[in-house]
This record gives structure tokens, C-alpha cells and sequence, in this order.
């Protein structure tokens, strides 16, 4: 975990020049509260209980949406398979694309950052997509193929099995959740995925966070709330 110090310089390569809530006691998450609209999905059948090596190969192979037909490659994931913190995105954009790694670009760089500032790394987190292969035109994922490719993000939430999923972006907060709320509505509590139960906070994409550095503060306030609820859902 990175050092209050060390934390602050990081806040400060991020742009976020005051930092009073982070002083302020924290008030207790609030308790986890069922999303009904959640509930509803987790009643469709459980995906066949793949392994890594396996699921990594069904999606490589995948052909379930037209998605398939323009990708260079999919982009399955990355990160820590036991790590206690499961980042979700939207889709792959053409960098992603081109290298298969989540999060490589501009917007992946300030995701690192928002990463360290709670002492974090790419390596000790799982970072995985709503979508394994890239729209056209980085256009939004279609419900379409995002309830084609859910199976498979499901089966790496289940492996992976994290204490917490940070869903960043209203396309995976909405995905993930299964909510059409804006997502400066789903942030600032905790939701939960149920089978498994996890906690789930929601935050502005870092591509957002780039177009409109003002909200950055913002973000921090929902990177201490899901610190706070790992912390009291410590073992
Ligand atoms: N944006 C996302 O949501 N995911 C990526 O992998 C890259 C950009």
C-alpha cells in the first residue's frame, strides 16, 4: 500500500490539487444494497465452469457477434487471477486492439494512476472488458453484443472471484448492472453482484476523466469508497 505521501504525489500527477475529503473521516459504505435489475439477470442459466486455460481459448475463438469479423485480436484481460480488486471497462479500443492488453492508451495510463493512488498496480488487479473484441469506430458496444460476450466476463468474474469490481464508465456500470441510470447516478454506492456476491462501485471512465479533468476529484472520492469497502470486507 502506498504511503500517504506517496499517494499525494500521485493525486498530484493527476491533477487533483485539493484533497480535503481524503482528511475528512469517511462515513461507512452504505450497506450493500441488492440491485433488483441485477438480481433479475443472475436468474439466466451459470456458463459452463471453465477454466483459465479454457475460457482464454473460448474467447480467443469466439464468433458469437459480428464483433469477431473486424478484430485483430481479442483482448481477454490481464492481471492478478486471485487479485482482490477486478477492474471492468467498456470494449477494446484500436491500441487495445492492436497490442490484445486492456487499457494500453491515454486513457490506460490514467487508469495506472488512479490505481497507484490507492496503491495498486496493474499487476495486482484483474482488468477485463465488458467486450473481448473492438467495436468499429470505437462506437458503443451494442446490448446485443454485450449480452454475447457477458458469459464470459461472468466466468473470469467467478475465477477471479474479487473482493471488490470497480466498474469504470457508464457502459460497464450499466452493463455490469444492468441499470440505464446515467452513471454520475450509479456512483457513490455500493451495489452488488450477486453469485458470486460482490461489491461493486462505480466510477467515470479515465477517458472522461482526460475530456473533463474536473471531475478527477470525483473519481477519488469513489476510488476511497471502494478502498473503504474492501477494508470492511476484510477478512
Ligand atoms: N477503454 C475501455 O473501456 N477499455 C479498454 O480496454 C480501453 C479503453
Amino acid at each position: 500500500m502506498a504511503t500517504d505521501r506517496t499517494r499525494l504525489a500521485y493525486l498530484d500527477a493527476l491533477g487533483i490539487d485539493v484533497f480535503a475529503l481524503r482528511d475528512t473521516p469517511m462515513p461507512a459504505p452504505e450497506t450493500a444494497a441488492v440491485d433488483e435489475r441485477h438480481e433479475r439477470h443472475t436468474d439466466t442459466p451459470s456458463p459452463e465452469p471453465l477454466d483459465w486455460s479454457s475460457l482464454r481459448q473460448a474467447v480467443a475463438s469466439c464468433v458469437r457477434c459480428p464483433l469477431h469479423a473486424g478484430r485483430t485480436q481479442t483482448v481477454f484481460g490481464v492481471g492478478s487471477q486471485t487479485a482482490d480488486w477486478m477492474i471492468i471497462g467498456e470494449a477494446p479500443g484500436a491500441e487495445e486492439d492492436r497490442r490484445g492488453e486492456p487499457f494500453v492508451g491515454r486513457a490506460g495510463k490514467l487508469l495506472d494512476e488512479m490505481l497507484r493512488a490507492v496503491g495498486l498496480t496493474r499487476d495486482n488487479v484483474f482488468i477485463a472488458n465488458i467486450l473481448k473484441c473492438r467495436p468499429p469506430n470505437n462506437r458503443d458496444p451494442a446490448v446485443a453484443e454485450a449480452e454475447a460476450c457477458r458469459s464470459h466476463l461472468d466466468r473470469q468474474i467467478e475465477l477471479v472471484n474479487p473482493r471488490l469490481i470497480l466498474a469504470v464508465g457508464r457502459i460497464a456500470a450499466q452493463q455490469l448492472l444492468h441499470s440505464d441510470e446515467p452513471v454520475g447516478r450509479l456512483r457513490g454506492r455500493v451495489h452488488t453482484l450477486n453469485k458470486p456476491e460482490i461489491p461493486v462501485v462505480v466510477t467515470y471512465h479515465p477517458a472522461y476523466l482526460l475530456r473533463t479533468p474536473t471531475q478527477k476529484r470525483e473519481a477519488w472520492k469513489d476510488l476511497c469508497l471502494a478502498r473503504r469497502v474492501i477494508g470492511a470486507h476484510a477478512a
